[in-house]
């Protein structure tokens, strides 16, 4: 096994049967943790980027079946943050040091096209700040709109490459074609783009994530977002069990050394599933964390999968033991932007 992290590190790729052998074998966790640390020391020198995540709203169209905010679930509150409530977000943002503003919610493309106001009166209170939006599948247009605004960046996780797989997970009117369509118009609009999928999602198998391997290499994304799925209970999948957080660690090393420079979000759902995993998904290659800046009240409104809200709501308190727990696991937090750089 060794052998096989030896050269994915050298190569930056490997065959299907040594990645498949890689993501099934609980002894890699460790030896590609080693080299994908490796890896992201030399290229960011320690350094970890902070994002604030904004859930400005739970209002979506759409019915993904492993979703808490899907359109058809029907216990929970819709809210929409204003403009003024998106700005104090930020603002407290800006003053805790982060440099990164990350809008998400459910896919609404009406409210995402008056968004772009939001984000201009970002752009212009905030000039050295970067914006990233999540918003789900929009038209060109709108997305350009959000551009010319000052939008940097954008998150749409593929989810899954393989259509079968796909069709599984979504409703019949969802087609991945569009969404990867989604994705090429957010490279050519001049977005840095975040691709990704959900660990351990129903029916998801190492082949599954080969695929997802495999199209990201075709797409070179400049931000990749993972994290294990984890059961929401008003949803169809409630039943279902979770994806494992030790498969996320091992997918977050393969894609460090496979994508050296990209940008990994330590994400929320895994250390939802793992105390301490934010640290952990560091320490396996990640190096961006997302800490929750939506203002209290809504928080349990944006119920992605259960547990998600519970004991992580990220007072000042929070962050400044957040910000401890990183310097004492040996990590240095930047004020910079953080945006891709290429890595030759
Ligand atoms: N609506 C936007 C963004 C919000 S959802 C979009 O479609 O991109 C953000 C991500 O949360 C999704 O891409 C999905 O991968 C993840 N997610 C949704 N439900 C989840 C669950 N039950 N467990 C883990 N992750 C989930």
């Amino acid at each position: 096994m060794d052998d096989l992290v030896e050269i994915l590190g050298r190569e930056r790729d490997l065959p299907d049967e040594g990645l498949r052998a890689l993501l099934t074998d609980p002894d890699t966790t460790e030896p590609l943790a080693v080299a994908a640390r490796q890896v992201s020391r030399a290229i960011f020198g320690g350094r970890v980027w902070l994002r604030a995540l904004i859930e400005w709203s739970n209002v979506c169209r759409n019915d993904c079946l492993y979703c808490g905010i899907r359109r058809s679930n029907g216990r929970i509150r819709r809210y929409s943050l204003s403009r003024e409530e998106i700005l104090s977000c930020c603002e407290r943002a800006w003053a805790t040091g982060l440099r990164t503003f990350v809008l998400q919610g459910g896919e609404n493309p009406a409210a995402a096209l008056r968004l772009a106001d939001t984000v201009a009166a970002i752009r212009s209170a905030w000039p050295e700040a970067a914006i990233t939006l999540s918003l789900g599948e929009l038209p060109r247009e709108t997305l350009r709109l959000l551009r010319e605004a000052g939008a940097d960046r954008y998150l749409l996780r593929h989810e899954t490459a393989t259509p079968a797989h796909y069709a599984s997970l979504h409703p019949a009117e969802m087609r991945l074609q569009t969404r990867l369509d989604c994705l090429q118009d957010l490279r050519d609009l001049g977005f840095q783009t975040g691709m990704g999928m959900m660990v351990g999602s129903p029916g998801q198998t190492a082949e599954h994530l080969i695929a997802d391997i495999r199209l990201m290499q075709a797409f070179r994304p400049e931000m990749i977002g993972i994290g294990p799925f984890i059961p929401q209970r008003d949803t169809p999948f409630a039943d279902r069990a979770p994806g494992s957080a030790e498969t996320t660690l091992r997918l977050y090393s393969i894609l460090r050394l496979i994508f050296p420079s990209a940008n990994i979000p330590s994400t929320t759902a895994l250390s939802t599933l793992l105390p301490g995993g934010r640290i952990a998904g560091l320490r396996a290659g990640a190096n961006v964390i997302m800490p929750n800046f939506t203002p209290a009240p809504y928080r349990e409104a944006y119920t992605l999968y259960d547990g998600k809200n519970a004991p992580r709501v990220e007072s000042a308190v929070q962050i400044h033991n957040l910000l401890k727990d990183l310097s004492a696991a040996g990590f240095e937090v930047t004020s910079s932007r953080g945006d891709y750089k290429r890595y030759v």
